[in-house]
């Protein structure tokens, strides 16, 4: 006979870490099992101020306050000739500022301090199966990732999927993750240090910069590092290697074309392999069902333009915690809380 707990949060980055940890804090038994063990790697650095208000909720805004994480005044981005500073400091209630994170960093303060709020967690175990009940997800079966001898079967009443891009309810069973051709994209990108501040827009921002067929961002972090990425569109990316030879050729003859961000990296030292993703813009159909829900990049995802995917992590982790503790509150029904749900993701 397995364990069981009232509510299973697949994955411990932003999303899983911010829904287990609020709904602890609500009194509920939550388990969280993450495949990786923290610190890991993911790639994600410039944060919105949207994002406040939910450190807030989860009372680890202090701690990230004081971590020492560069203090993220705004954007400065230059499309073509134009160019446009984003000062945070316009906002009301947010704050007026955010963070650029190391974010292997970040995800282990969120993850500990889901630890501290009551969650269950365990770092270097794997779902690898959900079984259902009449359309219904009632267990999940488990996998030591450094001893695969070592697994196990945990039921609960409510599912929340937060495992990413690897969507494992999207990808594996419920089949309704659809990709967005506008933004069939490739981002290829690398840490660099010595690289020169951008000596224009807010104090600590991020630098969005056009080449003819993308973009290139530019973000300082704590460690004295830069991330310095190029998005393109994928179709154009794929010529561009096939004729230059290259994936790191097409980022250097695109950064040529950045003066921008090629000023600021002269003389600067890569200090990391070209790490790269694509096709990673998408949305589920929908975003939850009966006992499940979907949050963060298990759900969908857009194109990094806007610096929009922590926050979207956050948002839906508090929309889908407020939905189940109402259910569970009693205040309204299962099928009530997951229509509005959906209802928000789909704004
Ligand atoms: C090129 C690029 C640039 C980006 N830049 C930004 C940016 O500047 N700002 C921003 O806000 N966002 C950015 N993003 C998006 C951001 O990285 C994600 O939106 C964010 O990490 C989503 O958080 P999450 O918690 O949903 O997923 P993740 O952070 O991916 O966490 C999911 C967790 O689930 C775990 N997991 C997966 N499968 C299983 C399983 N079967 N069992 C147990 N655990 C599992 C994983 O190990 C992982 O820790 C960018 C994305 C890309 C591709």
């Amino acid at each position: 006979m397995g364990e069981s707990t009232q509510v299973l949060v697949i994955g411990g980055g932003p999303a899983g870490s911010t829904a287990a940890g609020l709904l602890a804090k609500q009194g509920m038994q939550v388990t969280l099992l993450e495949s990786a063990t923290f610190p890991r790697y993911h790639i994600g650095e410039s944060i919105l101020p949207s994002v406040l208000p939910v450190l807030d909720l989860l009372g680890v805004r202090e701690k990230i306050d004081n971590y020492g994480f560069v203090r993220k005044n705004g954007a400065y981005f230059e499309w073509g000739p134009e160019n446009w500073d984003l000062n945070f400091n316009h906002l009301t209630g947010a704050g007026g500022y955010s963070y650029q994170v190391v974010r292997s960093e970040f995800d282990r303060i969120l993850l500990d301090n889901a630890a501290e709020l009551g969650v269950d967690v365990r770092q270097s175990v794997k779902v690898t199966d959900i079984a259902f009940d009449q359309g219904r997800p009632v267990s999940a079966s488990w996998v030591r990732t450094a001893d695969r001898a070592v697994t196990g079967e945990i039921s609960f009443d409510f599912l929340i999927d937060a495992s990413g891009r690897g969507g494992v309810m999207a990808t594996k069973y419920l089949k309704n993750r659809r990709y967005q051709e506008a933004f069939r994209n490739i981002a290829v990108w690398s840490y660099w240090r010595g690289v020169a501040p951008l000596d224009r827009g807010p104090e600590g921002a991020i630098a969005v910069c056009s080449v003819p067929y993308g973009w290139f961002w530019a973000i300082p972090l704590h460690d004295g590092t830069h991330s310095v990425g190029l998005v393109a569109k994928r179709t154009t990316f794929v010529e561009e290697r096939d004729r230059l030879g290259g994936i790191d050729k097409v980022y250097f003859d695109a950064l040529a074309q950045c003066p921008r961000v090629a000023g600021m990296v002269e003389g600067a030292k890569r200090l990391t392999d070209f790490k790269v993703e694509q096709d990673y813009s998408y949305t589920s159909e929908s975003f939850s069902g009966p006992g499940y829900l979907m949050i963060g990049d298990a759900a969908c995802f857009l194109d990094p333009l806007l610096s929009t995917g922590v926050h979207l992590a956050t948002f839906s982790a508090l929309l889908g915690a407020a939905a189940i503790s109402a259910v569970v509150e009693g205040d309204v029904s299962e099928e009530e809380a997951t229509a509005f749900f959906d209802g928000c993701g789909s704004f």
